[in-house]
């Protein structure tokens, strides 16, 4: 069974507010054992979350190994104020205070450093992001901070330009990355490269929901399909974390059914799950075992 390797315990894959609300005197336990033991009986024993702003992901992390699972997390993500990640991270302003966040972080024992590098989709029109992203040395100097203290960099982006910014810059793993030109799936092939996690389950799971415009979300789902096979065909780094947790992405489910996509963008290709593991593998050394992890 393949871990889920992008999830947020602290969402219910239904109402956002509603879920965070839980959690406002604290992370709430029953909460976070009953996702716990929905993962556990649905056979996933690792995980790894994109971490949240209120501790809901530490304190699954602590539970887990009761559920027999591993569970990483970055404690919070961090983003820049003003743009995307208030909904999962701390903000900063300037780099003295990019790097007090990396540090409070690993303070907390985080497992590895989660960054918002761009913005995300505005599935009502095809290529649009909401504002960012950073600028590329803003996104360097982050990714040595982390590095510099033995942890891994898991990077929210997306956007061509600042997907191969990110992986100059010696992220670890590249989280969503719609929009990608061809070319820059090449940069995922080989065991120094980033693992790619196209999270497309988040887009499968709206199509249809009457919330948005269908024709710009079919299409936004068809380039990351496209692009998920392409980087099967060549071997790229990849591998399965749904954003579970997302709208309608209830736990466990999100892991499930981005391996259906996985299967169907990869149609007639060969030995898909020995690359997932492989991914999987990457993801593991660099994340859980803190080895191999990337240099710019
Ligand atoms: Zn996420």
């Amino acid at each position: 069974m393949f871990g889920e390797l992008h999830t947020h315990i602290i969402m219910d894959g239904v109402n956002y507010k509603d879920a965070v609300a839980i959690h406002r005197q604290g992370p709430c336990e029953a909460v976070v054992r009953e996702r716990l033991e929905a993962y556990r009986s649905a056979g996933i024993a690792f995980i790894r979350d994109g971490g949240d702003h209120m501790g809901v992901s530490m304190l699954a992390r602590a539970l887990a190994p009761e559920y027999g699972i591993k569970y990483l997390s970055p404690s919070h993500g961090i983003h820049r104020k003003g743009l995307y990640g208030a909904i999962v991270g701390h903000a900063f302003e300037d780099e003295y205070s990019m790097k007090a966040l990396i540090d409070s972080a690993a303070k907390d024992g985080a497992d590895f450093i989660k960054l918002m590098a761009s913005g995300i989709l505005d599935f009502s029109e095809f290529g649009a992001l909401s504002p960012g992203p950073l600028p590329k040395r803003e996104i360097v100097s982050f990714v040595k901070h982390a590095h510099s203290l033995g942890l891994a960099v898991m990077v929210h982006v997306n956007g061509d330009a600042t997907v191969r910014d990110c992986i100059e810059a010696g992220a670890d793993s590249i989280e969503h990355g719609f929009y990608m030109h061809r070319g820059t799936l090449d940069l995922f092939r080989g065991d120094d490269a980033p693992v790619w996690v196209p999270t497309v389950a988040v887009t499968d799971a709206l199509m249809g929901c009457g919330r948005f415009d269908e024709e710009n979300l079919s299409r936004i789902h068809a380039s990351q399909m496209a692009n998920i096979r392409r980087a099967l065909e060549i071997g790229a780094n990849v591998a399965l974390g749904s954003d579970c947790g997302a709208y309608r992405l209830p736990h466990p489910e999100g892991l499930g059914r981005e391996y259906r996509c996985f299967r169907q963008a990869g149609e007639g290709i060969n030995d898909i799950d020995g690359m997932l593991e492989r991914g999987e593998a990457l993801i593991r050394e660099r994340f859980a075992e803190r080895r191999n992890i990337r240099r710019p």
